[in-house]
C-alpha cells in the first residue's frame, strides 16, 4: 500500500510500504478515509527531533474498519471511526485516571504512545491507505455512518481536543479573558474552544494574516500581529490590563518577535530567529497574577537544530522568578484526547460546534510532499491539510 514516508530533513515521499495486519486479537485494521497533516509532523519534517528516516507519518486518522481481531467486542467491519492520536491501553494507572496521553503500557520506558511519531512507540502512521489500531475497543471512537461531517470529525483525532485541552489546562471559566499564542490549527481550535466555553474576550497572536483572519471570523477573537510590535503590550493596551488566562499553541520552534523584520514577507522558521522560551515568557507577562497558563505547544528534551546548547537539551530560559512573583500556575503535556473526543463529536452531531472552517485543503495522498512544503512554509491560506488516500 502507499504511505507518506519520512526521508530526511524537509523530505517526505509517497512510497509502497507493508500492509498492516492484525498482530494481536485486540487489533482492528482501518481503511483510511482522511488523515491530516499536523504542526507536530513539521518538527520531524524539519529535522528538529530525533526522528530517523523511514517513519510512516500520520497520527490524525479516521476511516472504516476493514478487519477485526478475535478479541474485539464493540467494533465491526464497516464501522466508521476516528482514532485519538494517542495510542493507549485503557488499563494502566494513567489511562484509568483519564491520562491516556501518558499510557505506560504501549511504549515501555516512556509515558505515552502515538501513531507515526518519534519516540512514541512502534506504531506506523495513518497517512497511508490502511492503519493497524491496537486496543481497538478503547482507541477507536465510533461515528455515524456515511460521509457527513468528514472534515470536522477528522479534527477529533487531535487539534479540536488539543485546542480544547489548552483551555482546560488553563482552567478557563465562563466570562474570563484569554490570550492564545499561535493561530496555527491548534491555536485556532483553542480560540474556538474558548468561544464555545464562554470566554468574555479572546486575543490571538500570530504573524500569518490569513490565520489571524480566521480567528476573527470564527472565534470572535481580537487579532494581534506580532510583526506590529510586542504582542504583550498590544494585548495589555487593547484589554486595558492583563488577561485571566493564556494558552501556548506554538511550542519550542517559536519565532522571536524581536527578530522579525516587518518589511519582509519571510515567515522565518530559521533557528537563528527562534527563541524557544519566548511564548512561555510572554504568557507569564500577559496573564494576571494568580492566572493560569495552558501549554499544549510542544517542547522536546532533545533538539538537533536548537539555537543554543541549552535548548538543544530542552532547557529553556523561563522567567520563573516572575511566574513565582505573580503566583501563576501552569500545566502542559500531550492532550488526553479520550477525555474530550466523545463530547466534541456529539457537539458536532448536534450542530453546536463545527470546527471544519479550519480546513483549507483536502488533497490526494500522493500530493503530500508538496502540501508538507506549503504547510511548513506557513503559506498564506494553508491552514489545515487533509490527505485522502
Ligand atoms: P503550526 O506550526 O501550524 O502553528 C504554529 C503557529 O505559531 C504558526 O502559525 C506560527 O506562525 C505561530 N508562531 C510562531 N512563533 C510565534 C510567536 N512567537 N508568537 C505567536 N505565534 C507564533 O502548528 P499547529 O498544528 O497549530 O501546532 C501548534 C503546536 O502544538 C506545535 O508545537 C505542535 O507540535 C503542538 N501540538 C501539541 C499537541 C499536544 O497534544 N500537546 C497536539 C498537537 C499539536
Ligand atoms: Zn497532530
Amino acid at each position: 500500500m502507499d504511505a507518506v514516508v519520512y526521508k530526511g530533513e524537509y523530505e517526505v515521499a509517497v512510497e509502497e510500504v507493508e500492509e498492516p495486519e492484525i498482530d494481536h486479537p485486540n487489533d482492528v485494521v482501518v481503511d483510511i478515509t482522511t488523515s491530516c497533516i499536523c504542526g507536530s509532523d513539521l518538527h520531524m519534517y524539519e529535522g528538529r527531533t530525533a526522528a530517523e528516516p523511514g517513519i510512516v507519518f500520520g497520527h490524525e486518522n479516521m476511516g472504516v474498519v476493514s478487519e477485526v481481531g478475535d478479541a474485539v467486542s464493540t467494533l465491526e467491519e464497516g464501522d466508521r471511526v476516528v482514532m485519538p492520536f494517542n495510542v493507549s491501553c485503557g488499563f494502566c494507572q494513567n489511562c484509568e485516571e483519564g491520562f491516556t496521553g501518558f499510557c505506560t503500557n504501549v511504549n515501555p520506558g516512556f509515558a505515552g504512545g502515538a501513531y507515526g511519531y518519534v519516540a512514541m512507540g512502534p506504531y506506523p502512521g495513518g497517512q497511508a491507505e490502511r492503519l493497524r489500531v491496537p486496543y481497538a475497543d478503547h482507541n477507536a471512537l465510533k461515528l455515524p455512518e456515511g460521509r457527513e461531517h468528514e472534515d470536522a470529525f477528522s479534527l477529533l483525532a487531535d487539534i479540536f481536543p488539543t485546542g480544547w485541552h489548552g483551555t482546560r489546562l488553563a482552567e478557563l471559566k465562563p466570562g474570563e479573558s484569554i490570550a492564545v499564542f499561535g493561530a496555527g490549527p491548534v491555536g485556532l481550535m483553542a480560540a474556538y474552544s474558548a468561544k464555545l466555553q464562554g470566554a468574555s474576550e479572546i486575543y490571538i497572536v500570530d504573524q500569518v494574516p490569513s490565520r489571524l483572519e480566521l480567528a476573527e471570523e470564527h472565534c470572535d477573537a481580537t487579532a494581534i500581529d506580532f510583526r506590529e510590535g510586542d504582542p504583550v503590550e498590544q494585548i495589555i493596551d487593547a484589554h486595558g490590563g492583563e488577561v485571566d488566562k493564556g494558552v501556548d499553541a506554538v511550542g519550542y520552534q517559536a519565532t522571536d518577535p524581536d527578530d522579525v523584520d516587518s518589511d519582509t514577507e519571510e515567515f522565518a522558521y530559521d533557528p537563528a530567529k527562534e527563541n524557544p522560551a519566548v511564548v512561555i515568557n510572554n504568557l507569564i507577562r500577559v496573564v494576571r497574577p494568580t492566572g493560569q497558563l495552558g501549554i499544549p505547544g510542544l517542547y522536546v528534551p532533545e533538539d538537533p537544530g536548537a539555537p543554543d546548547e541549552m535548548s538543544a537539551q530542552g532547557r529553556l530560559g523561563i522567567d520563573f522568578g516572575l511566574l513565582f512573583e505573580k503566583g501563576q500556575a501552569l500545566a502542559t503535556g500531550q492532550c488526553n484526547v479520550k477525555q474530550y473526543n466523545r463530547y466534541l463529536r456529539d457537539m458536532i452531531i448536534e450542530g453546536r460546534a463545527d470546527p471544519s472552517w479550519v480546513v483549507s485543503h483536502r488533497v490526494d495522498l500522493e500530493d503530500a510532499p508538496e502540501m508538507y512544503e506549503a504547510f511548513d512554509n506557513r503559506e498564506e491560506g494553508v491552514t489545515k491539510v487533509l490527505l485522502e488516500p
